[in-house]
């Protein structure tokens, strides 16, 4: 399939974003001498002075995007890194949607975020919701398309942890003139394959991925935005200059030339969410697990908050969903290690004993 009307994302853009000058940070010019451009100080109390961390990041990320575009074979120019890929979401919106104008679409039951960046930026959502097996709904959302900017699509999509059709994602692409965001925050854990290859056939298109799920390191903060190189050197301009920290860039780069312990943890999780889905199946109390491309599962159980609330007692911490649509009774539940694990098929064995000895009729 191919673009069917021919896509300019600069007719698109909000006009202050098209004409935006951009900040210019301290090292654009020069990056080494003797610097006294930046206000930073030599004198950085508890810190080894060799670490650097004295001085602003590169604003560019320029070692991490060069060793990300050997890792997923795209030119740096066609990579965007943030703080979090959260941040590309807000970015996105921020950069295309008038507030109080223009409108995204998002296909719930999906991460609440793409609603919560439209709502703090003054930018409505147009529903298209997935359909009761989670499919997506490709016509729904093409008759859509007219009256938006951007379409958020989530695959292996949270809280579903199911993946969508490159069938559907490629309908949309072709047929909306909208900007098409797939957010593949959880694709290391499925069978699918990325999207990624397709950032050079269709323009609209921006992958998201993040080094918080497969990578195991939610706690630096890294997010990625994979598309076009006009596209990316836009949101390059948006950014705020320094918005990458030093030792995210550092750590990313270490995790990132570990790719053998990353496949090896790889494989535990998922062995492990096969393990816990089997053990799930056979408890009286549950009754689905959906299936999962994802580190997650989400479980169908019968009272699920009454569940939620027995587990948080024995300590341990799920996910209620069942507030979302489609998702009646449902718990999501990430896989751990394997004790952790174990220490939740426990609980919910002895919190379901706990509600059957409760529910049997008492003989006087
Ligand atoms: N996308 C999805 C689908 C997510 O589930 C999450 C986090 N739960 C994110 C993005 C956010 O990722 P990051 O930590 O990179 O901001």
């Amino acid at each position: 399939m191919s673009p069917i009307q021919p896509f300019n994302f600069e007719s698109l853009l909000r006009p202050s974003i098209r004409e935006l000058k951009p900040y210019r940070s301290a090292r654009d010019d020069f990056k080494s001498g003797i610097l006294l451009d930046a206000n930073e100080n030599p004198y950085s109390p508890g810190v080894e002075q060799a670490s650097g961390l004295n001085r602003y990041p590169d604003p560019h990320c320029d070692a991490l995007r060069a060793r990300l575009s050997e890792l997923k074979g795209i030119s740096p120019e066609q990579i965007f890194a943030g703080n979090g890929s959260d941040e590309a979401i807000d970015l996105l919106i921020r950069m295309f949607c008038e507030p109080g104008r223009d409108r995204i679409i998002i296909t719930p039951p999906t991460y609440g975020m793409y609603r919560v960046s439209a709502d703090i930026n003054g930018v409505a959502c147009i529903e298209c919701p997935l359909n009761p097996d989670f499919t997506l709904n490709p016509e729904r959302i093409l008759d859509a398309a007219p009256g938006a900017k951007l379409i958020f699509l989530c695959s292996p999509n949270n809280p579903t942890s199911n993946r969508i059709s490159t069938d559907a994602i490629e309908q949309i692409l072709s047929k909306s003139g909208c900007l098409v965001v797939v957010d593949e925050a959880y694709i290391d854990f499925s069978e699918e394959k990325s999207l990624l290859p397709l950032i050079d056939r269709y323009p609209n298109l921006v992958v998201l991925q993040t080094l918080s799920k497969a990578w195991g390191l939610a706690g630096i903060r890294l997010g990625m935005a994979f598309g076009a190189v006009g596209l990316i050197s836009y949101m390059m301009r948006v950014k705020p200059p320094y918005n990458v920290n030093a030792l995210t860039q550092q750590t990313a780069l270490d995790a990132l030339s570990s790719e053998g312990k990353f496949r090896e943890h790889l494989t535990l999780i998922l062995r492990e969410r096969e393990r816990v889905s089997e053990a799930l199946k056979k408890m009286r109390i549950v009754k689905h697990v959906h299936p999962s491309d994802a580190n997650f599962l989400l479980v169908n159980v019968e009272n699920a908050l009454d569940l939620y609330h027995g587990l948080a007692r024995k300590g341990v911490i799920v996910r209620y969903r069942g507030d979302q649509l489609h998702c009646n009774n449902c718990l999501r539940i990430t896989i751990g290690t394997p004790a952790e694990n174990d220490a939740l098929l426990l609980a919910m064995r002895e919190v379901s004993e706990i509600k059957a000895s409760n529910s049997k009729p008492t003989i006087s």
